[in-house]
């Protein structure tokens, strides 16, 4: 019978084991390692956190959010580190206020050492979970584990390849908790045939200003052989809702429009400042850094538990938040992590000194 079991070994999960040092917890993961996509992160650099951090950059209950950062936010995670002898550096030439590391690998080092007090069944994929006599029942491919207490912590549904399953979802929804539809975010668009015009530029890049109705984002768009990707539009990916796109493709005076571009809209009557089109959807979860949308937060405690259902917990990209291109991803992830955590740790520390035992 373990304490705690935590179903994901990412980000979030490693984050809450790390605060647990006294406690007998097993981490599940489908992967045969541990971190999977801190390693593949910000090209094997990881990009951890930003230098901007605020609710405005997620989409999300904005309060659930900010009380989270006001417990744990990118000061808070770099100290963390810090002590933990990684210090991420800022590069911006992608998004402003970008913090990066060395190398993913510290990122994984680093919980590797800090939970070294936790068994991992790894390779191991957690199939359902059940809530009997006051325990959970984790039934996997290979066993069925008891634990008091369980942590979801298995992240969206975007790229399959490392791991990703509905698993976290069926869980919130056995336990009686509403979804938010989920959608693949943080991912590039398909074009319908108006804009066919696009495939031919694959490969220019251009600063634009994106207009999806209910933000406006600007920084660098990509054409590509499908449509159109880049930084800028997978932020802008974030908040589309089916609807119209409107490009800026001059949004300062000093824009400069390469050959192939003008060459490309010659013979087109199209507005450079303000291009409005419906793009015909996304690359979809196989491509897309992140999932959209997860388990609602109406129904979970700011300290991650359930409000339906005592000992269980929700936390990372599973939830409803979700964050822009530039580390706003992991800094939730670790954060709201951490404060699962700690929150636990301050309860067990709290019943121990009540009872006089650990
Ligand atoms: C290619 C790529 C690059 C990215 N780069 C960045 C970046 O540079 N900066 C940033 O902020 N964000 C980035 N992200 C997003 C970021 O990785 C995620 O938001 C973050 O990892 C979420 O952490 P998590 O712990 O909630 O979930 P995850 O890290 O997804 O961890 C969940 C774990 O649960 C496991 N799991 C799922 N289902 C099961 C099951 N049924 N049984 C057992 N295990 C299961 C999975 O194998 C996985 O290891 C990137 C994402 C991708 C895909």
């Amino acid at each position: 019978m373990y304490d705690i079991i935590i179903i994901g070994a990412g980000a979030s999960g490693l984050m809450v084991a790390s605060q647990l040092q006294n406690k007998k917890i097993c981490l599940i993961d489908k992967n045969p390692k541990i971190g999977s996509k801190i390693k593949v992160s910000g090209g094997g650099k990881c990009n951890i956190t930003n230098k901007y951090l605020s609710s405005e950059y997620f989409d999300g209950d904005k309060q659930f959010i900010e009380s989270t950062f006001a417990d744990f936010d990118n000061t808070s995670l770099l100290k963390f580190l810090k002590n933990n002898n990684l210090i991420p550096k800022i590069d911006e030439k992608i998004v402003k206020g970008t913090y990066f590391c060395n190398s993913s690998e510290d990122v994984i080092n680093l919980f590797e050492k800090q939970t070294k007090h936790c068994d991992f069944l790894l390779n191991c994929e957690v199939l359902d979970v059940k809530y009997i006599d006051d325990c959970f029942r984790i039934k996997t491919n290979k066993q069925t584990l008891v634990s008091k207490k369980l942590i979801v912590a298995s992240g969206g549904i975007s790229y399959p390849i490392l791991g990703a399953t509905d698993i976290g979802y069926k869980i919130g929804e056995s336990f009686g908790h509403k979804l938010v539809k989920s959608n693949p975010a943080l991912v590039g668009f398909t074009v319908q045939k108006e804009q066919f015009w696009f495939k031919e530029l694959s490969g220019l890049s251009l600063d634009v200003e994106l207009d999806v109705g209910v933000k406006k984002l600007s920084g660098s768009m990509l054409f590509t052989h499908k449509g159109f990707s880049g930084p800028a539009v997978l932020s802008a990916s974030l908040y589309w809702k089916k609807g119209q796109i409107a490009i800026n493709f001059a949004p300062s005076k000093d824009s400069y429009l390469p050959k192939r571009f003008k060459q490309a809209i010659k013979d087109l009557d199209i507005d450079i400042y303000n291009y409005k089109f419906s793009p015909a959807g996304n690359f979809g979860y196989t491509k897309a850094e992140v999932t959209k949308g997860g388990i609602c937060t109406d129904e979970i405690g700011l300290n991650f538990e359930s409000k339906l259902q005592k000992d269980l917990y929700f936390v990372g990209e599973v939830l409803d938040i979700t964050g822009e291109l530039g580390g706003y991803n992991f800094q939730w992830a670790f954060s709201s992590g951490f404060v699962c955590g700690a929150l636990l740790k301050q309860s067990y520390d709290t019943i121990s000194q009540k009872f006089g035992r650990l």
